[in-house]
């Protein structure tokens, strides 16, 4: 497609950011080693940071949250096991199959309630008894945020615990668990008033206290290059261990990538809040356009939906927007993702694109 403006607003994901002076600053002076050896500082301070953050035993560094997500299935499960997921969850959707492609463990998608979250009674009903005729339910997998929204506290509190009852292991997707903590914090404290580091690490440990095993990338809203971390028990992650191995995620001098992931924890947690007030930004410039609904974000994706006569036209809106220097996605429905490359005046670029179209 022929550009004629420069890039503006990229809102096509939060995976798009270019690493800060600081981070590259800290990435050059990293020290590092074989981590296939153990011997990677850098890499072990990342994964202790975090694990003592969220409260688990152990942590590992991974390339991407795909394989992170994966370790961690096979980890809790064995061949002819079975992981109950969200139809749309990323572990289901969105990583080829991988839990059954390369473990041989059989997902039980669910249907996703409006809020996003699956339903008790759906996860009880799904839980196979112990017959020769059914695959063992082993796993319960939530995402959080999911879609952009973040899970209410008291239902991933219910829905643990029921699948604690029921003797199966619970693992989160947490690739976004620190927008989902800035948004339960805001929510806890009643005033939207950015939290701070404490608030926030609070809220994601809550949360994270409520799993065996939680996923969190680095290279989502918090910037960093690359890199998810997985924790859980030692021994969990002593298994993960193992198939990251296997799955060919055993790196070298990866110390450089993993002081970046500590850089973004100390430091990218609270502007957060700067993309989820943006994302609101965003979503409040489009109000009172004909034909276009727009769901009121929660932290930082806007997702709108073009209805009536403007159906068909979300092809034709993007390529209009890219003309304009404003990149976005529109694969089930169109998706603005607010990150820390993006300012107010981009998304004000952004909503006057948008209304012209229409116009
Ligand atoms: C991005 C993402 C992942 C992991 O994606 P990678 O591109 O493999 O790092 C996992 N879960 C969710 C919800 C995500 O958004």
């Amino acid at each position: 497609m022929h550009k004629t403006h420069p890039l503006i607003a990229d809102l096509r994901s939060d995976t798009v950011t270019q690493p800060t002076s600081a981070m590259r600053a800290v990435m050059a002076a990293a020290p590092v080693g074989d981590d296939v050896f153990g011997d990677d500082p850098s890499i072990n301070a990342l994964q202790d940071k975090l694990a003592a953050m969220l409260g688990f035993d152990a942590a590992l560094f991974v390339p991407t949250g795909t394989q992170s997500n994966l370790c961690a299935i096979l980890a809790h499960c064995q061949r002819g096991d079975e992981y109950i997921v969200g139809q749309y969850a990323h572990t289901y959707r969105w990583e080829g199959g991988g839990a059954a492609v390369l473990g041989s463990v059989q997902p039980q998608p669910l249907n996703h309630q409006p809020d996003g979250t699956l339903a008790l009674d759906d996860i009880e009903a799904a839980i196979k008894p112990d017959d020769v005729h059914f695959a063992k339910t082993r796993l319960l997998t939530l995402e959080n945020t999911f879609g952009g929204k973040w899970l209410p506290f008291d239902y991933v509190q219910a829905a643990t615990e029921l699948a604690a009852h029921h003797g199966l292991a619970r693992h989160l997707d947490g690739a976004r668990l620190f927008n989902a903590a800035v948004a339960q914090a805001i929510s806890a404290a009643g005033v939207a008033v950015p939290p701070s580091q404490a608030a926030i690490v609070a809220e994601a440990r809550r949360i994270a206290q409520c799993f065996d095993s939680v996923s969190v990338c680095l290279s989502k809203g918090l910037g960093a290059p690359v890199g998810s971390v997985l924790c859980g028990s030692a021994d969990l992650i002593k298994k993960a261990h193992r198939i990251r191995k296997m799955a060919g995620g055993g790196m070298r001098q990866a110390g450089l990538l993993a002081a970046a992931g500590s850089h973004v924890l100390d430091h990218h947690l609270t502007r957060l809040a700067d993309d989820h007030a943006l994302a609101a930004r965003l979503a409040s410039g489009l109000q009172g356009l004909p034909g276009v609904q727009v769901e009121p974000p929660q932290t930082n994706m806007v997702f709108v939906d073009l209805i009536g006569n403007a159906k068909a036209r979300a092809p034709e809106l993007l390529a209009y927007l890219q003309q304009y220097g404003v990149l976005a996605t529109g694969l089930y429905r169109l998706r603005f993702v607010t990150h820390l490359d993006v300012d107010q005046a981009g998304i004000d670029h952004a909503v006057a694109a948008i209304r012209a179209f229409f116009k």
